[in-house]
């Protein structure tokens, strides 16, 4: 399946160094960086450095090494952050796929919150 990857977008740009970031982490296949408008005391984001639009994306095309590489970044910052249950309370990681997920940025990204209660997993607006 084809996904049409736009080089353009701003995630994009952060990786190419061309605006600013907020990192958190890094590794060879993965970078975290604080969410610009956060929605809880802890919203990383952690995305790949491959040109990956949306999560399913990732998930059928990514090498091996590329997806342990981004989970194991996704681990370190839950720990880094005091959020991992291995001594803190807990987080949400979520990711939005496309329009129906309401994607603001097409390069797949994980959302990783917490550092309060995350209320109900989903609030619909119309
Ligand atoms: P999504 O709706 O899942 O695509 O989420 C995109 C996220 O990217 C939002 O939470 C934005 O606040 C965040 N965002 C957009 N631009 C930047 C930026 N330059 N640096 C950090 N986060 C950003």
């Amino acid at each position: 399946m084809a996904y049409d990857y736009d080089d353009q977008n701003i995630f994009a740009r952060i990786l190419r160094g061309e605006i600013p970031n907020s990192t958190v982490a890094e590794n060879d296949y993965a970078l975290a960086f604080r969410d610009i408008s956060p929605k809880a005391p802890t919203h990383v984001l952690v995305i790949p450095k491959g040109r990956y639009v949306s999560f399913d994306d990732f998930a059928a095309n990514a090498s091996p090494e590329e997806i342990t590489g981004f989970m194991r970044l996704c681990a370190q910052v839950a720990q880094a952050e005091g959020v991992s249950l291995d001594g803190g309370a807990g987080f949400r990681a979520i990711t939005n796929a496309g329009p129906d997920g309401v994607q603001e940025v097409p390069h797949f990204h994980l959302h990783i919150m917490g550092g309060r209660m995350m209320g109900p997993m989903v609030m619909l607006r119309d």
